[in-house]
């Protein structure tokens, strides 16, 4: 039996060992932590084809840069004389056109749609329950700028094939009854659907051990040997792993990774926060996105969470308060009864997302090392991709035709 050796325990790291192993892999996965927490937890749980466009698109420097001068934005990238930080947003600039997102839409759309199905036939192979529904998202809007920007992308994704209807607040009202909405209106996009990200990975995590999938805590890789175009050896909490193949999922902490093989993976950590009401004032069942604030919101088991922001920085631990509250207080604007008080900075949950500079995910196999995969760069829906990005993943190990074309996800497209 081939042996995989998988280095970050995320949903990329554990859909791909799911699906390495279903294909007859025997599988190790290795993680620094102890699998209770990293990106794949406290997300927003959005599965959303409807995010065909990626991070990098026209407009995104300038909101930017105005955003940088405010300390409650949803965007904030920290200036800063690094080195990678500069040739990421240098990249990330040139990304930002109209061309990259039309090349891309078509390749996200098939990712993220086949992402949607293989979860459903997952929840039924596995029989795991982590809230899976298919009501749609909202995005809710209150400016005719946005609702005009909105306009055009229902066009797109009509276009694309995905299920997509603009509503008037009253219709949007009429929805999600019961729940007071100040808004202009909004788009249902019928072809998504959410779950309970803490749901799956504690199912998804127990599944993979009784299947004989071997997840190493606590192992925090540190050296990783080559020779002769391939890797031979990854060394992990001061032991030695071997196996016939690698898949570097690492997520925010992929370029420091690879740079242990010699490989250069341009991606910058992309901070988030969310957190938890138990008890909500009014029971949501639709998600709803915050157009002009975004924020997302998410129904989750009778919970809700909130969350949003994304700060371009290094990894830290610090808590923005200023961040936090900007979600707090914008979420009454679109639903009045929901005014929460700030949450205490201990239940306030962050993650880092991995940013690549042109907003696509990285999957497929190293031009470098015959026998190493990357699958990271997911960014803002890495969650949604997950099941797709361990499919395609099994598919490259094993010399398999893929379910699709992945040429715009190619791992050396910067070198
Ligand atoms: C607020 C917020 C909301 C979001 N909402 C959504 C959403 O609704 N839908 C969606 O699709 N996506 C969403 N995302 C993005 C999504 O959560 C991420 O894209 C995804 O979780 C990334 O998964 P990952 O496996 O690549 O990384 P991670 O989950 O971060 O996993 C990487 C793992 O690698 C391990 N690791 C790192 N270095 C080492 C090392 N040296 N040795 C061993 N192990 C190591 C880490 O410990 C970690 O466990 C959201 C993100 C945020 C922050």
């Amino acid at each position: 039996m081939s042996k995989a050796i998988i280095i970050g325990g995320g949903v990329i790291g554990l859909f791909s060992a799911y699906y390495l192993k279903k294909s007859g892999w025997d599988v190790d996965v290795l993680d620094k932590g102890d699998l209770t927490d990293n990106c794949s937890y406290g997300n927003a749980g959005y599965i959303s084809p409807s995010h065909f466009v990626p991070l990098a698109s026209p407009g995104m420097v300038g909101q930017g840069i105005r955003w940088m001068f405010n300390n409650k934005s949803p965007f904030y990238v920290k200036p800063a004389l690094n080195p990678d930080l500069i040739s990421w947003g240098l990249k990330f600039a040139r990304n930002c056109t109209q061309k990259h997102v039309d090349r891309s839409a078509g390749g996200l759309r098939d990712a993220m749609v086949l992402s949607n199905q293989l979860y459903h036939q997952f929840e039924k192979d596995s029989g795991i329950d982590f809230c899976l529904e298919d009501k749609g998202i909202f995005v809710l809007f209150k400016t005719e700028k946005v609702a005009e920007h909105e306009r055009h992308l229902v066009a797109k994704a009509t276009k694309l094939g995905l299920d997509a209807q603009f509503l008037t607040a009253e219709e949007t009202r009429a929805m999600q009854p019961g729940i007071e909405m100040d808004i202009l209106g909004s788009v249902l996009y019928r072809c998504d659907s959410h779950i309970y990200p803490n749901m799956l990975m504690k199912g998804l995590i127990k599944h993979l051990e009784q299947s004989g999938v071997k997840l190493r805590r606590n192992e925090e890789v540190t050296a990783i040997s080559h020779e002769n175009n391939k890797i031979t050896g990854i060394t992990a909490g001061g032991k030695e792993y071997t196996g016939d193949a690698y898949l570097l999922a690492g997520g925010s902490w992929s370029p420091a990774i690879a740079k242990l093989a010699g490989l250069k993976l341009p991606l910058m950590p992309g901070k988030g926060y969310s957190f938890m009401i138990h008890k909500p004032v009014k029971k949501m069942t639709i998600p709803a996105i915050l157009a002009e604030a975004r924020v997302a919101i998410t129904p989750m088991n009778g919970s809700i969470r909130f969350g949003g922001t994304m700060e371009v920085r290094k990894i830290n631990k610090e808590v923005s308060m200023n961040r936090v509250e900007g979600i707090v207080e914008a979420v009454p604007k679109y639903f009045p009864e929901f005014k929460m008080p700030l949450p205490d900075p201990k239940d306030v949950w962050f993650g880092f997302r991995p940013v690549s500079p042109d907003g696509l995910p990285y999957i497929g196999l190293s031009n470098k090392y015959k026998n190493l995969g990357i699958a990271t760069g997911h960014a803002m829906i890495g969650l949604t991709m997950a099941t797709a990005t361990g499919k395609l993943m099994a598919e490259s190990f094993n010399g398999d035709k893929p379910t699709m074309d992945t040429g715009i996800f190619s791992v050396d497209r910067f070198d």
